[in-house]
């Protein structure tokens, strides 16, 4: 079948550059970036050159960046670092609307005795920066952990006012920048946060590979033990990954200008159209003051129920989501639109449509042509 693939906030298509850029660290480069011949000594290179692209995608200094297996790994890397080194405060702040790798580690850490504050958003998706500074305290809170945008609206977090917050109070801040990596010019000095994490395979590179920038100065622990990137993550580099990784991170920075209008406009059309297909659509996040990433809209068809319409799309070709990827197969609504306080109906027919680079215009003319009649064929089986 020939896919109108409106998923990429669940993952992305891997760029034929970053393919080709890895294939000989596939065959023939097989070396180990720590030996001390001169085989190994060439991928070591490869992997110092992947970094120096991500550092200048980042705005960092190549030594602040080390390789992970992912976003996953970066964000649990980051809160477990960051609370083995802190000698002040046990309290950990989040956001009520985390991706799940940051959520689920802030619930074991909760069952475990931790004191774990979850920042509410407003109907908009908006943090409440009120709430936010009632809880940063200088001798209480451990560490804050704040992504940068949500993977299921769009919605974009003021980080920088939120590193400014933690920092007045001596608090280090972790920032799951993985949606906004590629689709927002991204500089993590501007962005001001202690710790960022990224992900190759949400910008065009391959799974299984990721970075966290950890500030020059940062007290900060390993977590996988080993001498590798500076003894702060061990194990043998998957270099493939992460010279596909840096390949990627150049083509994204390099297409950023051009893409974001294209994108947001073929985001804008869709979201248009839909909501004049359907007077009972609504968009969940977003609006006046509340920023959202270009690519990303969440539709809710109420009346309708997400797995059904995702399962009629997927019929027709359309692949897209209802929010968490890790959450199909339940019929419980996602937690970011209940944090949202969306209504239970609306939330139940939500629909997340993400689209990337490759995007065309063909794919939001067939996607605006599915779904209506999808939501129509629903409402009439009252599915
Ligand atoms: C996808 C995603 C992750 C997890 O990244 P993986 O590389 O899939 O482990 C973390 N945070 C956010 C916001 C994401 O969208």
């Amino acid at each position: 079948m020939d896919w109108t693939y409106l998923d990429n906030n669940a993952t992305t298509s891997i760029d034929p550059q970053a393919v080709e850029a890895m294939m000989p660290y596939l065959t023939e480069r097989y070396g180990n970036p720590s030996s001390v011949h001169d085989f190994g000594g060439q991928v070591r290179a490869a992997v110092e050159g992947a970094r120096a692209s991500v550092a200048a995608a980042l705005g960092c200094d190549p030594s602040e960046i080390v390789f992970t297996s992912g976003g996953t790994e970066s964000d649990n890397m980051a809160v477990r670092g960051l609370l083995a080194a802190r000698d002040r405060g046990t309290q950990i702040v989040i956001s009520a609307v985390e991706h799940s790798a940051v959520r689920d580690l802030a619930d074991w850490l909760e069952k475990s005795g931790r004191e774990v504050i979850r920042v509410p958003v407003d109907a908009a998706g908006r943090l409440n920066l009120a709430a936010l500074e009632a809880a940063v305290a200088p001798d209480e809170t451990a560490l804050v952990s704040i992504m940068h945008a949500n993977n299921e609206t769009g919605v974009i977090f003021p980080a920088a006012r939120i590193a400014e917050l933690c920092r007045e109070r001596g608090v280090p801040f972790h920032c799951d920048a993985v949606q906004s990596f590629g689709k927002l010019p991204l500089n993590v000095r501007e962005l001001g946060a202690d710790l960022v994490s990224i992900s190759a395979h949400k910008f065009h590179g391959p799974k299984g590979v990721g970075a966290l920038y950890v500030r020059r100065g940062t007290r900060f622990r390993p977590w996988l033990l080993g001498h590798q990137e500076r003894r702060r993550r061990g194990g043998t580099e998957n270099v493939p990954g992460i010279v596909g990784m840096g390949e990627a991170a150049r083509l994204a920075i390099e297409s950023i200008a051009v893409e974001t209008g294209r994108v947001r406009e073929l985001r804008d059309r869709l979201e248009a159209g839909l909501l004049a297909a359907d007077p009972s659509a609504r968009v969940n996040g977003g609006g006046e003051g509340c920023p959202r990433l270009p690519n990303t809209t969440n539709i809710s068809f109420p009346g309708c129920q997400s797995e059904a319409l995702l399962i009629g799309l997927s019929e027709r070709g359309v692949a897209a989501s209802s929010g968490a990827a890790c959450s199909s197969g339940s019929l419980e609504a996602s937690h970011v639109l209940r944090a949202m306080a969306v209504p239970a109906a609306a939330a139940q027919g939500a629909l997340r449509l993400s689209l990337s680079r490759f995007t065309t215009d063909a794919d939001i003319a067939r996607a605006l042509e599915t779904i209506p009649a999808v939501v129509a064929r629903l409402r009439a089986l009252k599915v």
